[in-house]
Order: C-alpha cells, then structure tokens, then sequence
C-alpha cells in the first residue's frame, strides 16, 4: 500500500492555510496537520479545513460527460464520450459566434479553480473575440477593488498577517473572521486582542462571534455603514485628528473631502443607521488616535449597491490617519474564497487583462499580444449580472461556465432560472451537479482541487503551489485540461500548448510583471510561496505602499462620495431590514459544504434570525415556521428568535434560498448587486 503525505492549500476560504492529505494508492483517507513547516497557519485548521476530503469521494461526484435529454432544470441527461462533448461543445459555440458575432458569447471562472485554469479560460474567450469575462467576486470583493484602486492604485491586503498582532486598534467592518476565516482570527486577531491590548471596534447588525470581543460595537441598519463612515471622517478632520505630515506629504484631495464631510455629522448618521452619535465619535477618537491601526471589510461592506462609496470612505479614513506602509498597520478586504485574489489576477473580467491592467491600456495588451500571438478584443464585456439581462434580452446565447454556481449565486433567482430556461446553449464544468449545471446543455465532470496541481493566491497576496494528492473520480479532468481539448477542438490549439500547469504558469510569469518570480520552481522548493508583487525569483513584497502609492503620481487621492442609500430600504409594505450571514461550517452556495458528513451534519439548515422584542410583537417563538417575503420572492424558514440581532433587522444564512429574496440592484462604480439586504415582512405562518 503506497501512503503519501501530499502538500496541499486549503480549498474553502481565502487565510490560505497549508496541511497535507494522506493518500493511499490515489485515495483521499485523511488529512494531516502541518506542524514542521513555517506555515501561515501554524498547524491550525477550522471545522472546514479539518473536513475538507470528505467530499472528494461523494457518490454525486461527477464521473461522466453528460448531455441534457429533459427540460432545462429538470436534471434529465445522458453521459456521453469526452470526444462528442468536446465536439458538441466547439461546434455551437462556432455556430453561435459565426451567427450572431463573439459577442454572444460568455464565460465565467471560478475563485475556485487555479490561477493557470482561470488563465486558459480568460485566454480562450479573448482567442474566441470576446471579453464577456467574469467571475464571483464581481459578487464579493468588486466594490473593494474599485475603491480601494481608484484611491490607493492596488486593492490588496496591505501587510502580512503578523503585523496586526502589533495594531493598537482593530477596526472589522461588516466583517466576521470567526465565522468567515476562523484560523486568521485564532492565530492573529485574537491574540492581538487577548495577548497584546488591542482595542477592537465591531460594526455588524448582529452580535456576532467576533462582536463579543468587541470594546465598541456598532450595530447599524444592514447597508448604512456608509452615514457612519463619512460621519467618522467628519469627527477626524474637524476635530483635527489626522496626520498632518502624512498627509501633506503622500496625500491630495483633503480639501474637497473635509467640505463633503462638514454636513455628515455623527448626529446625522444617528438617524440614518440608528447607530448613537456618541457611540460614532467615540469610536472615530479612539481609530484615529491609536498610531497604529487595522481596518478589514468584508461582505458587509462590500456586497451592497453603495459598496465602493463606502470602501472609499472607509479607506480614507486610514490615509487621513497615516496608517500606510509601516508595521502594525494592515488595510485591506478580505476575499471569500481560496482563489478569489488569484482568479482576479489572471484577469477573468470584462475590463481587465491579465494582471488587472485596463483592458483600455493600449502598452498592456500590446504586450499580452505579443507573448499571446493573437489580437485581444477592445471592447469591455459585460459583468456577471449583465449577462443575465443580456440572456433575457437576446444578446447574450451561450454561456460557458467553469467551477461557479450562478444559479445559486446571484441575487434575485427566479430571474437567473428564467434566463438559464431560454438560453440557446449553457455549458458547465464542475465536480457536481450544480443547481446552475441541471439547466446546461453539456455537463463536464472536473477534477477537484486535491485532484490536481495548481496555485492559489491568499488574501494575504500570498502565491502558493497545491500538489495533487488524489485521482480524479471517473473520467473527471482537471479544469485547464478541458479547455485545452476545447480550444484544440475549436482549432486554437497553436495558443493553448500546454502540457502541464508548470507550462502554464511560465506564461503568466511572462505575462504579469509582478508574478515573474512566482516560477513553479520556487513555489515547489519553498511550500510558503512569495507574496505578490515579486517581480524577480528572489523579491517578494510584506508591505505596501511603503515608498508611494501605486497612483500615477504616487499619492493617495481623497475622493469625496456623498451618502446613498442601500440598493433596498424598509417601507410601510416591507418593514423590515434583511441581511444574511455565513455559518463558520458551511460555504458559499454548499456544492462542497452540504456534501461534507460532517459540516452538513452540525449545519444542516438555513433559519431566520428575529429579534426577541420583534418576535413578540408578532406573536413568534423559537422554532414557529415565518413566512419571509420580499418583493421578488418568498421563503417559509424556521423562527431563531435571539437578542443578538438588532430591532427591525432580520437574518438568514445565505448558502441555501436566501437569493430567491435579493435583488438586483447595482453598485454604479463595480456592478455590485445588493446582495447583503433587502426590505421585506415577516408573519407567523399558523397551523
Ligand atoms: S481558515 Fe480557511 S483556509 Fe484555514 S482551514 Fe479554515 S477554511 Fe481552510
């Protein structure tokens, strides 16, 4: 019997953790801590992390090539050969482009598929003449990146982990690490709080894990944190608690942005996010007096159609302070999944190219061009909400998808299943039968992550290999081979010769100036990777911003937003505030997590979460079934009745229906939907 230790980075969320998958003659058994190496998580792994193999041998694994013979969504097909798959597949896909032009084309990759698959299939769409390009973090770190980009040039986190264990001040915004990224918050956060004194200041609506550290906790109305953010900016400037020398020497803007501010006052604020005035000003002192701080967001933030008005306020808060490129600083939004940053990247986006260049910038493309040996098309795609419109309009007639769950993911569902039943042609590739793959036309059974080598980018800008620890079920393939056969298929073979991801990866490394020293050599002799930029095989960067920002002429720019409300306000018809959260032990839409025994046994199900003041005004107890409605949809969920939400705001974890209620509203700068709240009402349902 041949057991191997195999290396491998966690597949969930994005900390980045590394332990080892005991394999047996190409079977996952087990997993193995980590203890030896100097890893980001010294050894420690989540109720995820811990059970991350279970769902590699699932029986609903997809073996098989498989063609649709019932009603899209009805989940009725046939297997069939890779090589008609293949053929079917290229020959629509021509026919469609030769019919109606590329731009009837569309392709979404995935956060969780390897930076070389998100490659190849961004590299395929533009040999096809398209950039109708996008993946989920159009619904998770989006707004972040475009505030984050236009103020400081680079979006990223701006320091490595430990530096927060030297932060006076640790300021989590709509962001919940206990639940979300539990090992990051074990091994860093808490002990900054616990061992070092860090003050920590919560903003969330619910009394979360985290928020029970919390010295300060603000609980404002889902999507309103953007009144707190300007009214916090009003309190440090003019009282006058910013750093001057800093500012005047790596900053611009401050004039335009303290008359923005001069009417968001903290008092104002009061009434808009229900959040005390005092309780503002106090918090807003105690950041920016710290002289040193940290500031994380995450989706509750983020994953609101005022989401980049608020990163950006919330940004220049920590420029006013001077809390950029030195230790015991950190800045920086965290994204949801293990390759979210990676992903994003390669350049699996409408308006943007390998390495995040614009699409616009001439230099960028010529230069992709030439190591590509094809022209990239001009026009900028539409965005992963867009393409749903442009289905539903018409325009839009096939959609190939790699390792994403739209039909689970997007906001407002019955409008995606309505779209996915009139498209002309859906291709998915996945390891299971996704609630998105029972509407495709070809199914492809992928590879999982274990199943393959492959990189990841953490959220600490931390490039890392992952090896293949366990063979594929069936005929399932890795990602980056099925668009390889495709793309020899749709004769485009001479782009795409790769025989390994190692090939693959020397490419990018050609091709994104700030990964060139992440050659697969170095990420194989040293398991904790680089942190991106690393421009060379011996260069890596800890900390931004060190020297400048990443603008054009190297200073942070203070770009003032007026306040706007959240995608979807409470009304007479709608009384009440719905926000979701995420449980520490399932992810994302649970293709994997409702597949893991253990996971699923210990969060089987969704329910919602009422305030106790509100539940008895509506006569509802712990465990009575409520009907929750919005305007697009209803769902009937289990009563969790609790004083750890406030009044008027209610609660639904988000990885089973809860889309069937959001809506589609977008964020004018990223094309954010308002995932995060919704106005609805609630009754007991009788009998
Ligand atoms: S914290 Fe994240 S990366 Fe680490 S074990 Fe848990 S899910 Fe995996």
């Amino acid at each position: 019997m041949a057991e191997k230790l195999v290396p491998v980075v966690c597949p969930w969320c994005s900390v980045g953790c590394r332990f080892y998958i005991v394999s047996v003659n190409g079977y996952p058994k087990k997993i193995e801590f980590d203890y030896e190496h100097d890893t980001r998580n010294h050894g420690k792994l989540c109720p995820k992390g811990v059970s991350s193999f279970q769902y590699l041998r699932h029986p609903d694994r997809l073996k098989k090539p498989l063609k649709r013979v019932g009603e899209r969504g009805e989940g009725k097909f046939v297997e069939i050969s890779w090589e008609e798959a293949i053929r079917e597949i290229a020959e629509k896909l021509k026919e469609i482009r030769e019919k109606y032009g590329p731009e009837a084309l569309a392709f979404l990759g995935s956060e969780r598929c390897s930076i070389e698959e998100n490659y190849v299939l961004q590299k395929l769409a533009r040999a096809l003449g398209t950039n109708n390009l996008d993946y989920v973090c159009r619904m998770c770190q989006s707004t972040a990146v475009a505030g984050k980009g236009m103020l400081l040039g680079h979006p990223g986190l701006t320091n490595p982990f430990e530096d927060i264990l030297k932060a006076k001040v640790i300021v989590l915004w709509g962001y919940n690490p206990a639940a979300t990224n539990p090992v990051f918050f074990g091994q860093y956060i808490e002990k900054a709080i616990l061992d070092n004194n860090a003050t920590l200041i919560v903003v969330d609506p619910r009394k979360t894990k985290t928020a029970k550290y919390a010295d300060i906790h603000l609980q404002p109305y889902p999507g309103t944190d953007l009144a707190i953010a300007l009214a916090m900016l009003n309190v440090i400037i003019t009282e006058e608690l910013y750093d001057k020398d800093f500012v005047a020497e790596r900053v611009e803007g401050l004039e335009e942005l303290a008359k923005t501010v001069e009417k968001y006052t903290p008092e104002w604020a009061e009434k808009v996010s229900g959040v005390p005035a005092e309780l503002i000003r106090k918090a807003a002192i105690i950041f920016a007096t710290a002289g040193t701080a940290a500031l994380l967001t995450n989706e509750g933030v983020n994953q609101h159609a005022n989401g980049t008005r608020t990163v950006m306020a919330l940004t220049e808060m920590m420029v006013l302070c001077g809390y950029f490129g030195k230790e015991g600083v950190m800045s920086g939004a965290i994204p949801g999944a293990h390759n979210g940053m990676g992903a994003g990247l390669m350049g699996v986006e409408p308006d943007a190219l390998p390495g995040k260049f614009p699409l616009h910038a001439e230099e960028h493309r010529r230069r992709i061009e030439e190591v590509w040996g094809f022209k990239i098309p001009e026009k900028p795609g539409i965005t992963y909400v867009e393409m749903i419109d442009a289905i539903l309009e018409g325009k839009l007639k096939a959609l190939y998808v790699m390792g994403t769950n739209p039909a689970k993911s997007l906001p407002n569902l019955k409008k995606v299943e309505e779209a996915f039943k009139n498209i002309e042609f859906l291709v998915v590739q996945d390891i299971f039968l996704t609630e998105t793959a029972r509407y495709a036309d070809i199914v492809l059974p992928a590879a999982a992550w274990f199943e393959k080598d492959g990189t990841a980018v953490s959220f600490e800008r931390r490039v890392q290999r992952s090896f293949k620890a366990a063979d594929a079920p069936g005929d399932a393939k890795p990602d980056w081979e099925i668009i390889v056969m495709l793309a020899k298929e749709l004769g485009l073979g001479e782009y795409f010769n790769y025989s390994d991801v190692d090939d693959i990866l020397r490419e990018i490394n050609r091709t994104i100036p700030f990964l060139t020293g992440a050659t697969p050599e170095r990420l194989k002799k040293n398991l904790k990777g680089c942190m991106t930029p690393c421009p060379d095989e011996s260069t890596e960067t800890p900390r931004l911003f060190v020297q400048g920002f990443l603008t054009p002429n190297g200073k942070a720019q203070l770009i003032p937003v007026e306040y706007k409300e959240p995608g979807e306000v409470p009304d007479e018809d709608y009384p009440f505030w719905l926000t979701n959260y995420r449980f520490v032990g399932q992810f994302h839409t649970g293709t994997m997590s409702h597949r893991s025994k253990s996971l699923s046994k210990r969060w089987p199900e969704e329910y919602i979460e009422i305030n106790e003041n509100d539940a008895k005004r509506l006569g509802i107890k712990d465990g009575d079934l409520v009907k929750v409605e919005t305007r697009r949809a209803a769902l009937v969920l289990k009563a969790k009745v609790t004083p750890h939400i406030r009044e008027g705001v209610v609660a639904v974890p988000w990885h089973w229906n809860f889309n069937y209620l959001t809506t589609d509203v977008l964020d004018e700068y990223a094309k954010m939907p308002e995932l995060k709240t919704a106005a609805c009402r609630i009754s007991k349902v009788e009998g």
